[in-house]
């Protein structure tokens, strides 16, 4: 395909360099406006405060990643970066059991945020043709004709061909489309009032059977998970307003609350480096545009600009990642219904939502209005979460589901798996 035209892309982090990635394959020029200046190390800044925090990239976006960018993993490895297989090297204990072990297959990438970014921005600004402008906050979308023509930042007007929503879960985009005479999308929430806490530790030598350590499921979690620079990125995380503290003793104490010892244990026996960062996610948004009666030609939204999820269960990097690859087939279709982009998006999205409201619309304290259907699927979603425990090919279903490599709809759909969830006894999570 001829490169032709330009796109522009609000926010660069991981979305919005995704998005880069592929625009730049059709598009002879692409601009990232972000409105950060941008570090040239892997350092925290102001519009990402998630960096502080634990995060983990499930094996699809790790496969989409190394697509787009050939021999990522090769480079991150000499960071210390490596593959952890979420069943054999996880000590996991998830709605009061624990998960069986073994070679799954399937690994998660844990790292941290800001490494992450660094190095694909560092892939990204490479690429011929793509510019990223720093210190740019988008002010607002120019329209003509019916249509988006481009942006307003810092008082000048950029035209573009297409422009690309990524600017994260403050987008600005639906009161841009309102100013524009066009519907605002309705937003669906989910509140669970969730707070985090994250602190790094110097990871101890002494051998462990276990390389993370996740205690989930329950309305105080936690998790112990490997990064580069050898450390532990240690995460509470608190429901409905029962955050965690972020200084000792207190942090300890939450550790200790959980229901199995083992994070409480490892944490007192490891050397803390400084306080805890604590975030507050009070609830899930998805905006959602797919609804849209009306959707102007020339920009689309993407990333936690259209949905942003429990942080918990690690999903938001890698359906970016999922959503770049919707992107890429859109525009080498031709890219010219954007309300046919903004469907396949929450066609992505709907999956990865129900993943992770399934496990929080347990609680009762969870604010949201349940799917039609909700006690039977939740009684089906219990059972395959209990099966996952005990026999195999459960557990390794459960986490392709989890690690976004097949539909929770299809997991359940296999006979075999049915059948062990059909043969337990009353699971009581
Ligand atoms: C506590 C926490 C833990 C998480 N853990 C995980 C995890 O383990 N695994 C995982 O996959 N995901 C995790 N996530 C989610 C993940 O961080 C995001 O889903 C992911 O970064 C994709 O976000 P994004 O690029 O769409 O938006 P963001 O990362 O929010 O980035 C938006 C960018 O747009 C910029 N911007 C905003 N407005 C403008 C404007 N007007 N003009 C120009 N620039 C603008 C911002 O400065 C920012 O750089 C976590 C999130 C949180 C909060």
């Amino acid at each position: 395909m001829s490169r032709q035209g330009r796109a522009l892309v609000i926010g660069g982090s991981v979305a919005g360099l995704l998005a880069a990635r592929v625009a730049a394959d059709r598009f002879a020029e692409v601009t990232v406006f972000e409105r950060d200046r941008l570090p040239d190390r892997p350092e925290a800044r102001r519009g990402t405060p998630q960096a502080e925090h634990t995060h983990a990239l499930l094996d699809r976006g790790k496969a989409i990643l190394e697509g787009l960018f050939p021999g990522f993993f090769a480079d991150m490895a000499t960071y210390g970066v490596a593959p952890l297989d979420t069943a054999a090297d996880a000590r996991w204990y998830h709605r009061g059991a624990w998960k069986m072990r073994f070679p799954s297959g399937y690994a998660g990438y844990p790292m941290s945020r800001r490494l992450l970014e660094w190095k694909v921005r560092q892939r990204v600004a490479a690429i011929p043709g793509v510019r990223i402008s720093d210190g740019t906050p988008v002010d607002s979308l120019l329209a003509t004709g019916g249509r988006v023509a481009g942006i307003r930042a810092g008082g000048e007007d950029v035209r573009a061909d297409l422009v690309i929503d990524a600017s994260g879960r403050g987008s600005r985009l639906p009161d841009w489309l309102g100013e524009l005479g066009y519907p605002v999308p309705p937003l669906t929430k989910i509140r669970v009032d969730l707070g985090y806490a994250t602190r790094l530790y110097r990871r101890p030598a002494a051998p462990r059977d276990w390389a993370l350590a996740i205690c989930s499921g329950g309305a105080r979690a936690g998790y112990i998970v490997p990064i580069e620079g050898g450390l532990w990125s240690a995460t509470l995380v608190g429901y409905f307003g029962d955050h965690p503290p972020a200084d000792d003793p207190e942090f300890l104490a939450f550790a200790g609350s959980l229901p199995v010892p083992d994070i409480h244990m490892a944490l007192a026996e490891a050397e803390p480096l400084g306080p805890a960062a604590r975030y507050r996610f009070a609830a899930y948004r998805w905006h959602r545009y797919e609804r849209l009666p009306a959707f102007p030609p020339g920009v689309v939204a993407m990333g936690d600009a259209v949905c942003s999820f429990n942080p918990a269960f690690g999903q938001g990097m890698t359906t970016a990642a999922v959503e770049s690859e919707v992107l890429a087939a859109w525009l080498r279709a031709g890219g010219t219904s954007t309300a046919a982009f903004q469907r396949r998006v929450a066609a992505v999205v709907r999956d990865v939502w129900l993943m992770a409201t399934f496990e929080d619309f347990r609680f009762p304290e969870t604010e949201g209005a349940r799917p039609r259907g909700w006690p039977a699927m939740q009684w089906l979603m219990d059972r395959f979460v209990a099966a996952s425990n005990t026999d195999r090919l459960a557990m390794t279903r459960f986490l392709q589901v989890m690690h976004m490599h097949r539909r929770p709809v299809r997991a359940l759909a296999d006979p075999r798996v049915l059948g062990t969830m059909l043969l337990l006894g009353e699971h009581r999570p």
